[in-house]
């Protein structure tokens, strides 16, 4: 049963305590009671420990935002991470490219990576080293292909389907 006291939502559960118990985790407030406590004293209870319970929701809330945000490693660890992403979509590449394209890591916000098609190099963000090795791929395929494709048109989504049937779904991971 979903209830409010004291501007807390919580889900209460009927069980066999003397008491109430109170949790408090990153799915909302869980509150258990015995069958004979009335719910005038459950809606109490918690609106005695409403403040406790807002700075623990705004806790968990902090850890999860960090958890997103946490600092990338320096970039010489981001680009031994990369290095083997590379190497694998540059054997796709490899027989028609000149050269094979510098990698820069840095720390940019506003893209996963960057093609500099006409200078040779791609840039990826360092956040990327977080990402699962599925989004990793598809950043580093999406770049290599910006050299033959600068824009994302219909040419772009032919070749990165021939080259990764699932990048739609990939691409997602970065959602
Ligand atoms: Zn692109």
């Amino acid at each position: 049963m979903m209830r409010t006291a004291a501007d807390v939502s919580f889900t209460l559960t009927r069980k066999n305590v003397k008491n109430i118990n109170l949790r408090v985790t990153e799915r909302g407030v869980f509150v258990s009671a015995g069958r004979h406590v009335p719910l005038a004293a459950v809606d109490g209870f918690v609106a005695q420990k409403a403040d406790w319970i807002q700075k623990a929701l705004q806790r968990i809330a902090a850890r999860k935002k960090n958890i997103n945000a946490e600092a990338a490693p320096p970039a010489c660890q981001c680009e031994a991470i990369f290095a083997p992403f590379v190497a694998q979509v540059w054997e796709l590449f490899h027989d028609r490219m000149e050269q094979k394209p510098k990698i820069k890591v840095k720390h940019i916000k506003s893209a996963w990576g960057i093609c500099h098609f006409k200078d040779g190099y791609i840039t990826l963000a360092a956040r990327l080293a977080n990402m699962p090795p599925a989004a990793i791929e598809y950043v580093v395929l999406h770049e290599f292909v910006h050299f033959f494709e600068p824009n994302h048109g219909a040419g772009f989504h032919k070749m990165m389907a021939q080259f990764m049937p699932d990048y739609q779904a990939r691409r997602k991971l970065l959602k």
